[in-house]
């Protein structure tokens, strides 16, 4: 249940005269990925522009701002923040001017040698902007050598470490690129002849493109003019290392990633794990939304009836007014709520994709045990969290995550369920099929791919908007 965040969603559409709106609409598309700011950069052809605000991509977003952006290529970007701060300067895409012309690039991932490049760019004079990670790639593609912009950003990109699928615009190209590990996702679509990037496929279903093909690992995808160039820019060639959270909880049940449909991989996980821990009950009950398709799996395989007896509250934010009075288990009562009707003197089978800190499903047992259960079993659809991502998921520090330091017997007893189980790596690897080589599990078994600094440089400067000074 949304413990963990996602850090960022992108989408990039080329030679289409409607590409502010389609932008707009593929960023609404990809907004669970990102919802602190949103912004969307575009070029007529000789000149960029962008705009970009803090908030939902509906709030930013309006008639006359879409109607202020001309051009037919634009990118654009919704943003949670892994790295620097949620604040405008960090809103994507970061646009600027250097002696080439003008670019603007849209981020999603984590570069792990980040602060030793900001640290050596600063040494030779460069002055940022922001306190992101992304800001390095315009510092390095300016400062390299090379003909075109294709060869500077190949050249920059190779300096990094870490997690990056981007798409990058100037006044006459876009350009789309994977790292070599292809840890975040990242698909082509086509549009009556316009050519469409998005983090996820739910993006060109709504704009009525269709999915061509993922930008492959270490993939850089050059568009200009009528003209789409492919070239495989990286100096390594790792063993892909495909975010497998992506498909257990990130993206949407109703895209296509690295090749294969989010639903069908959950509701397998789901059959897998009934498989391999079912128990006797009355019904498997879902925690929504992102729990539903491995509950379906997992009754499938059981025979256990499933019911939707947990209710969400769609409309919640991030943050919410606290009540004055106790109430007690407010902040997961606000988000679900069990149907007491249905629940009342049965045994429960709850399916969640993921423990974290284990706060959240002690409450929730609680709450369910509350509404009258007389039994409940907690299944899990990933294997225990045992290590912190450091490639683009927000995840708690090794201390803070309960399965690091906890066994699953205590971790059963501090939820208070009567029973738990966690899906299996084998069960996992199963599910991924003949692709099981090519994904990261570096969270459940702390084989991380590529190395990372764990050192954050605190920063000292504090910029207020207007906004922030009037409230
Ligand atoms: Fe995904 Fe986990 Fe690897 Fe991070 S560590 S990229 S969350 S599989």
């Amino acid at each position: 249940m949304d413990e963990l965040r996602e850090d960022c969603g992108i989408f990039g559409i080329w030679n289409n005269a409607d590409a502010a709106r389609l932008t707009y609409l593929g960023l609404y598309a990809l907004q669970h990925r990102g919802q602190e700011s949103a912004g969307i950069a575009i070029s007529d052809g000789t000149k960029l522009y962008s705009y970009k605000q803090m908030g939902y991509v509906n709030d930013v977003f309006n008639e006359h701002v879409l109607s202020i952006l001309h051009g037919k290529n634009a990118i654009g970007h919704v943003r949670y923040s892994t790295y620097g701060a949620s604040e405008l300067r960090n809103a994507q895409p970061f646009a600027v001017e250097y002696k080439n012309g003008s670019l603007a690039i849209a981020h999603n991932g984590n570069i792990v040698n980040y602060e030793a490049i900001r640290s050596r760019l600063e040494a030779e004079g460069s002055i940022f902007q922001s306190t992101m990670d992304t800001e390095v790639i315009v510092h390095l593609t300016a400062k390299a050598e090379g003909e075109t912009i294709h060869d500077r950003l190949a050249s920059a990109l190779n300096e990094l470490k870490g997690a990056y699928s981007i798409v990058l615009l100037t006044e006459r190209e876009l350009i789309a690129a994977r790292d070599p590990y292809g840890f975040r996702p990242l698909v082509i679509g086509e549009l009556n002849g316009s050519l469409v990037f998005a983090s996820e496929t739910c993006a060109l279903d709504l704009i009525g493109a269709h999915y061509i093909r993922d930008v492959l690992a270490g993939e850089m995808i050059v568009v200009s003019g009528d003209s789409m160039r492919s070239y495989m820019f990286s100096n390594k060639t790792p063993r892909a290392s495909q975010c497998v959270f992506e498909h257990i909880y990130f993206a949407r049940p109703d895209s296509i990633i690295f090749g294969k449909s989010v639903y069908s991989i959950r509701t397998a996980l789901g059959r897998i794990l009934g498989m391999e821990s079912g128990v006797e009950a009355d019904m498997v009950v879902p925690v929504p939304d992102s729990g539903v398709p491995a509950a379906i799996g997992f009754s499938q395989q059981t025979g256990i009836p499933f019911q939707m007896a947990l209710i969400r509250n769609h409309y919640v934010g991030r943050t919410f007014i606290q009540p004055h009075q106790t109430i007690r288990d407010f902040n997961v009562k606000v988000k679900l709520n069990p149907i007491a009707e249905i629940i009342s003197g049965k045994r429960i089978i709850i399916i969640d994709d993921s423990i974290v800190r284990g706060t959240t499903s002690k409450t929730l047992v609680k709450m369910i045990r509350d509404a009258g259960a007389k039994e409940v079993h907690m299944r899990i659809s990933s294997p225990p969290i045992d290590y912190s991502c450091y490639y683009g998921i927000d995840t708690p520090t090794r201390a803070e995550l309960i399965s690091s330091s906890h066994t699953v017997k205590e971790i059963e007893q501090f939820i208070g369920a009567d029973s738990l189980r966690y899906m299996s790596i084998e069960g996992l690897r199963k599910v991924v099929g003949e692709d099981a080589d090519n994904f990261c599990y570096a969270c459940f078994t702390g084989d991380y791919p590529e190395p990372f600094e764990l050192t954050k440089r605190d920063h000292q400067l504090i910029l207020f908007d207007e906004g922030s000074l009037h409230g």
